[in-house]
């Protein structure tokens, strides 16, 4: 498990790797490797902005890091507007998660309207 933060968002990966790259767009998101296992890391999938190679200290710094996989433990500290946990406890260990980003509180009205 690794958690970074960059600009707008608290990410949390299943991965102890550091991040690949990084949306030079709206949202300034990183991603790691596996995320374009499938399509191409030209684009944000998010935003659709400029992936870039990422770089620590400049794009993102790391939190934390942990062997092992993302557990619910580690976002048991988030809650969805509705004040709920993010993940049904039931149903956490068997979400295949490669990555959760939460956006940061002061970004979120902006993430609404311009990225998510
Ligand atoms: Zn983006």
């Amino acid at each position: 498990m690794i958690a970074i933060d960059t600009e707008h968002h608290i990410t949390y990966s299943s991965t102890t790797d550091l991040p690949y790259k990084t949306c030079s767009g709206k949202c300034r998101k990183a991603w790691w490797k596996f995320d374009f296992e499938a399509r191409s890391s030209k684009h944000c999938p998010q935003c659709g902005g400029k992936l870039r190679p990422v770089a620590e200290g400049k794009h993102f710094r790391v939190i934390e890091t942990r062997p092992g996989k993302l557990q619910e433990s580690d976002l048991s500290q988030y809650q969805n507007e509705e004040g709920n946990s993010l993940f049904d406890s039931q149903m956490f260990p068997f979400i295949n998660l490669q990555h959760v980003s939460i956006v940061k509180p002061e970004f979120a009205a902006k993430a609404k309207q311009q990225w998510a």
